[in-house]
């Protein structure tokens, strides 16, 4: 049996209130062996842990979505940092990153400034615990790029890095890792991005509930899809990729 992980997740999120138990079940039986879920601010970070301790199949990873961050204090912001500083259990950090796309027009620039400084903290607790960051970028990717390149990582990973070609070029180059969503049958972008990435350095996600490739919610189950599709651009067996992309999983994660 093929076996595959999903690296980027929302499980927490109320979309699963009903029948989160089918949903991962489901995954599993087609041999979804890791779920990671991504917290996006303290009361979903809280919800991830206890996802985490229910499901095997489910690793969490705590972070901070920027737009997210934008609406806590900066005492709030340091409370939480410091429970995902000290939680010892975390496969990584996410979600974090940058997104200028959602920004309050009047206070743009004193909002990019504050995520900056949040995304610079976690590049700073990836350094000294070597956990990833899995990362957001949503008309960001340069500057995301830049602060990753002033610092020492080698594993950040670029989840749905919808950037041009030359700067997933670049992002490859610098050895990183990128992940790739089930709608890529949809998007030529990610077609791109899967034939200019090695396959050593790709890995799989859904973004679930979001980016379904059927329309409405997304689950783990369809990251199959992901495996088939770079199967076909890359002109390789399944199995071979499969195997490949999660042992990248368990690399990068060091699950
Ligand atoms: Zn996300």
């Amino acid at each position: 049996m093929m076996l595959y992980a999903d690296v980027h997740t929302h499980l927490d999120f109320p979309d699963y209130s009903n029948d989160l138990k089918e949903v991962i079940q489901r995954a599993s039986e087609k041999g979804v062996k890791r779920i990671i879920a991504n917290g996006v601010n303290p009361s979903s970070n809280k919800k991830v842990l206890e996802l985490a301790k229910n499901y095997d199949v489910v690793k969490p990873a705590l972070g901070f979505y920027p737009t997210d961050s934008l609406e806590y204090s900066e005492k709030e912001i340091d409370e939480e940092f410091e429970k995902i500083r000290k939680n010892k259990d975390l496969v990584g950090f996410g979600e974090v990153g940058l997104d200028y796309k959602y920004l309050p027009e009047r206070n743009f620039e004193e909002a990019k400034k504050k995520q900056k400084i949040l995304f610079q903290r976690f590049i700073e607790l990836s350094e000294k615990t070597r956990k990833p960051l899995i990362i957001h970028s949503r008309k960001a990717e340069l500057d995301i790029l830049e602060m990753l390149e002033s610092s020492s990582l080698k594993n950040p990973v670029l989840h749905c890095f919808m950037a041009k070609k030359k700067l997933v070029q670049r992002a490859s180059d610098n050895g990183y890792y990128l992940s790739v969503l089930p709608i890529i049958n949809k998007l030529q972008q990610i077609r791109d991005l899967v034939s200019l990435v090695s396959l050593k350095q790709l890995l799989t996600e859904t973004d679930s509930p979001y980016m379904s490739p059927f329309g409405g919610r997304n689950e783990p189950s369809n990251v199959l899809l992901c495996v088939k599709e770079i199967a076909s651009i890359k002109k390789l067996e399944e199995e071979e990729v499969a195997n490949n992309l999660y042992m990248n999983y368990r690399k990068v994660f060091n699950d």
